[in-house]
């Protein structure tokens, strides 16, 4: 890869003084062939481009950084449609990495799902993925996702869950498999975009004197995050929390960041602990909408807080649609709160909160300065809108235009790290072609979804927890 300057575009660079955003009008910015920016200016002629620079146009478009998701499942994308009406507690028994439809997918299948869920991601500007991966179930299947990460050219901390109740692939395997792939992909990817991570989902129910063995895990892979599901308390029951983790020391050290995924029942506690560690939750809006995880207290944990997709199977895979409904739910619950009294006075959350936390928040997760921000010195990892469309063009404040009115058909160049992931509008695999990708995701998707079109049996409880009736919507003619 050469150097790459992006000419005369409106760039939304950030100041990393006032933690806010910047933008630039007609502004250039030049990446090195080792995908870093080093300049970004409205006087471009003061310059010196390298004889071997690549110029790219971007005359009405808007430059923004590459957008960060901080949880996602790929391997579960060709069950994409099958879960439209799917609850939480359903999920389970039904389609999760538990679930008796595991078995209807080969390690190969898990590699043409994931591989296409990063696909997905790429082609809707999400440049960086803080990957949850539990397919763990098999050694194959474990690889071959892992594979998946590596040939998608995004940026990925690929965080596997050792799942240690697993009698086909023991806790002891995974563990041995694991290590041995982060000491052969660090020894023979030195410049790899995938990092290692670790998800420790099973934390909460590791009794005390069983810390010890994921703590050594931890010291041998070095993990550059660790991240776990976080339902409760609430009615979910306690589960994993930054106060459990806190309580076991595992938060005392600046690294690795912890991401608490959902955090939607977050006590007091737990957010003191998140500010004073600098750790993060990852509010999943549309997946805690449409399963119905409960969005409490993460409202009030923003500063703490970065965007995530969760399983993009079930609905938008992109950061920015995202951002838009996180925005619109937060001013609804924001507003409907001051409607009780009165008539509200001014806007509660703005397009630029919504920007932050799709970008910057999300490098912050991470710990990573040079991720989800265009300034010298970080990582080349942009995204380019069209901004000429029927929904996007008379724009004039382009975090308006991209957070309220873009959709993913406007992106029309992406990078990781300087590379091209799309150009033009068309979406650039590390490895193959989408056309072949798409058509083998078909198939898979078809197969898989047959054989586990009906869900089991709803349980009576979930880890002791009892179930109850929402009001249920209804639609015909003449109901009050
Ligand atoms: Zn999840």
């Amino acid at each position: 890869m050469g150097p790459r300057f992006f000419k005369n575009g409106t760039i939304v660079s950030f100041d990393k003084v006032t933690e806010s955003i910047k933008v630039l009008h007609n502004a250039s910015l030049l990446t090195s062939d080792d995908g870093i920016i080093t300049a970004i200016t409205t006087q471009p002629e003061t310059l010196v481009l390298p004889t071997d620079t690549e110029i790219i146009d971007v005359t009405d478009k808007i430059v923004c950084p590459g957008f960060v998701d901080t949880h996602r499942h790929t391997w579960m994308t060709a069950y994409r449609t099958l879960g439209s009406n799917i609850i939480l507690a359903q999920y389970f028994s039904w389609v999760s990495q538990m679930s008796k439809a595991r078995n209807s997918y080969s390690a190969e299948d898990i590699y043409v799902s994931a591989l296409a869920g990063y696909a997905e991601a790429l082609n809707g500007g999400v440049t960086s993925i803080v990957e949850h991966a539990h397919h763990n179930w098999d050694h194959d299947v474990m690889m071959r996702g892992f594979d998946a990460a590596v040939d998608s050219g995004a940026r990925i901390w690929w965080c596997y869950d050792i799942m240690a109740t697993n009698e086909s692939f023991s806790g002891g395997e995974q563990t041995k498999a694991l290590l041995d792939l982060a000491v052969r992909h660090r020894s023979t990817r030195p410049d790899s975009a995938v990092a290692f991570g670790l998800a420790w989902d099973s934390l909460s129910f590791t009794p005390p004197d069983q810390v010890e063995p994921t703590r050594a895990i931890i010291q041998s892979l070095k993990p550059e995050v660790i991240t776990v599901h976080t339902v409760g308390p609430g009615p979910w029951g306690s589960g994993n929390s930054p106060t459990l983790a806190h309580s076991y020391a595992l938060l005392d050290s600046p690294n690795p960041p912890w991401i608490f995924s959902h955090g939607g029942f977050v006590t007091e506690s737990d957010r003191a602990i998140l500010r004073s560690t600098d750790n993060f939750i990852s509010i999943t809006p549309e997946s805690e909408m449409h399963y119905g995880h409960g969005q409490f207290s993460c409202c009030d944990i923003q500063d703490q807080a970065a965007l995530g997709i969760d399983t993009a199977f079930t609905f938008s895979g992109e950061i920015f649609t995202q951002a838009r409904i996180w925005l619109q739910a937060e001013r609804a619950r924001r507003y409907n709160a001051a409607l009780k009294t009165a008539i509200p006075d001014r806007c509660p959350m703005t397009v630029e909160h919504a920007f932050l936390l799709a970008t910057r928040h999300g490098g912050r997760a991470v710990r990573r300065d040079d991720i989800g921000v265009l300034t010298v010195g970080a990582k080349a990892d942009i995204v380019v809108f069209d901004g000429e469309s029927p929904n996007m063009a008379g724009w004039t404040d382009p975090v308006a235009a991209v957070i309220l009115h873009a959709n993913v058909s406007d992106i029309r160049h992406v990078l990781v790290g300087g590379e091209w992931r799309k150009r033009d509008g068309q979406l650039i695999l590390k490895e193959g072609q989408w056309e072949g990708l798409a058509r083998r995701l078909k198939e898979v998707a078809i197969r898989v979804q047959e054989e586990n079109r009906t869900p089991p049996e709803l349980p009576d409880n979930i880890w002791g927890n009892p179930l109850t009736t929402p009001e249920v919507v209804d639609i015909r003619r003449g109901k009050e």
